[in-house]
């Protein structure tokens, strides 16, 4: 048995592989889905199903409209601002980490860029404090990545924008628990951390947002087009797409995001626990009320010990437990479709290495 604790691309549930293959058949009209037309009644019921079912998860205020747009989350980096803000107005971005700042970045053309609120540096690994935030009121928008994929941190908390739109990055975030919608502008997320294979990017807007988008910006780079055409200006993702569908209702049929919040919760206990309780032979270095649900960030103790770690665990079938390159020492991945099983063989791996090495 082998676990895949990999960021993303990640472990999708065994039951969304398995009905997988079914997509593949063709049926009656000698086509399976993704060989049918995009705009056809049968694509389309996939997609509104697809959106459906999401709407029904997240249980989604209706002023806000589902995008499913091809692309991964830093195409959003780059259309954010595209669509949101007016030529030369001031955005506001959150430093939280290495994700945060990466949006920051792909926005940098776009106008004035204000620092919504600081990292509080490599020492203190926490999240802004997420209090009131004075903002400009011109200010197009705030965003903020409330789970850093990367870094391990996440917000206990959102911050209060006031009036400003708050525009968060949920790429591995998105659907690991309930979710206040009504506080978002825009919610976006890739789709390989948590919702299905790469290709795809779903994208949650208030619907009086979607006037921002200029009249100019080309079609499939606007969201209000997009959203008047039904996410299909072009050939949408559609593999990806009928994916997401499946683990949609397979969320569903645990129980939805609160079925998903609790198993999240006992993962990350679970290891979070087996590292505060090894003596500091393992170290979770994230200030514990800002640690990650889902990409437990942790080291040895004994730093030369790493490169064993990570040979010992994947020959032992535990697989992609370095941490991100930015930030060295190791990670490992849970989100929902990571079994509890597969964290206890985690743990049990690491008691076994910290005696083997302590
Ligand atoms: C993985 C990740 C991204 C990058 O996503 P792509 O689909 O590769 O563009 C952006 N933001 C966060 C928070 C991520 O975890």
């Amino acid at each position: 048995m082998a676990w895949n604790f990999a960021a993303g691309p990640a472990r999708l549930p065994d039951a969304v592989l398995a009905q997988a293959g079914a997509l593949f058949r063709r049926s009656d009209d000698g086509a399976c889905t993704i060989e049918r037309p995009f705009s056809g009644p049968r694509f389309r019921a996939v997609l509104a199903n697809a959106r459906q079912r999401l709407a029904e998860l997240l249980d989604l205020p209706s002023n806000y409209r589902i995008l499913f747009m091809a692309g991964g989350a830093m195409q959003q980096f780059a259309l954010l601002p595209m669509n949101l803000a007016r030529a030369g107005q001031a955005v506001a971005y959150a430093d939280s980490g290495y994700w945060s700042r990466r949006a920051r970045q792909e926005a940098g053309w776009s106008g004035p860029l204000i620092e919504a609120a600081r990292h509080p540096g490599a020492t203190a690994l926490t999240a802004p404090v997420a209090g009131k935030w004075a903002l400009p009121a011109d200010c197009a928008y705030c965003h903020i990545t409330p789970n850093e994929t990367a870094d391990g941190i996440a917000y206990p908390a959102l911050p209060d924008t006031g009036a400003v739109p708050l525009v968060a990055d949920c790429t591995s975030a998105l659907l690991l628990a309930p979710l206040a919608v009504e506080k978002f502008g825009l919610i976006y997320a890739s789709a390989q951390k948590n919702i299905g294979p790469a290709g795809l990017c779903v994208v949650i807007v208030r619907e009086d947002l979607l006037e921002r988008s200029p009249v100019a910006l080309p079609a499939v780079f606007s969201y209000r087009q997009q959203a008047e055409a039904g996410s299909c200006v072009n050939t949408p993702p559609m593999l990806a797409l009928e994916m997401a569908a499946l683990v949609f209702e397979w969320i569903a049929g645990q129980g939805g995001l609160p079925a998903m919040a609790a198993a999240n919760q006992k993962k990350a206990a679970l290891l979070y626990g087996a590292i505060d309780g090894s003596r500091g032979f393992y170290q979770a270095p994230v200030e514990a009320v800002h640690r990650s649900p889902v990409n437990v960030r942790f080291q040895l103790a004994a730093d030369a010990l790493t490169e064993r770690f990570i040979e010992q665990a994947a020959a032992a079938g535990l697989q992609h437990l370095r941490g991100h390159p930015q930030v060295g020492g190791l990670r490992a991945s849970l989100y929902n479709a990571m079994p509890l099983a597969g964290v206890a063989a985690l743990v049990d791996f690491m008691a076994d290495f910290a005696r083997r090495h302590g």
